[in-house]
């Protein structure tokens, strides 16, 4: 969501958001696949496939088609597609800074390496029911500090700067 603040509302409209949150999310949809015996470290394991760069290319093709009403030109077509690609390899570039679970397979299908980055200090989250509990909230708080709080401040300086910048043009 922090993201659509560094795009011009007028090429990607501000409330494409939501849009851009739900691409966030859908990698982690892949945890389904545990019901259906598949393994973590499977090509469609969790933080497998769908947290591959290609599934984020394939899926803000998809978000694009589906938002196309919402894009006036072609010209915008490429950004908004820009900005729903980023919102969701967003979702394993952080996933690769937890300290916790397998690393994320950026490369698949083609190749099936997991990845962490070297600096891990987001604490990795508990699947399912284990979310809410005591270790639930210590993630939570630590997501506070390495995930949101630098989003807003993120929002806050692109707001800024593109503020800025429409200034300085109209002048
Ligand atoms: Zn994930």
């Amino acid at each position: 969501m922090a993201l659509i603040a560094a795009f011009p509302e007028q090429a990607v409209p501000h409330r494409l958001m939501i849009l851009g949150a739900v691409c966030a999310m859908v990698p982690d949809f892949d945890v389904i696949g545990f019901r259906f015996g598949i393994h973590y470290a499977d090509l469609l394991g969790h933080r497998g496939l769908t947290h591959s760069i290609a599934f984020a290319a394939v899926l803000a093709s998809l978000a694009l088609f589906a938002a196309s009403s919402a894009v006036s030109s072609s010209k915008n077509r490429g950004l908004v597609w820009l900005y729903l690609f980023l919102a969701t390899t967003s979702h394993g570039l952080l996933d690769a800074m937890t300290d916790g679970g397998l690393g994320v397979a950026f490369f698949s299908p083609l190749d099936r390496t997991r990845y962490f980055f070297s600096f891990t200090p987001i604490a990795v989250s508990p699947i399912g029911a284990r979310f809410f509990s005591a270790r639930g909230l210590s993630v939570m708080l630590c997501e506070l500090r390495w995930v949101w709080l630098p989003s807003i401040a993120f929002e806050a300086v692109a707001f800024t700067i593109r503020r800025l910048y429409a200034n300085i043009r109209s002048v």
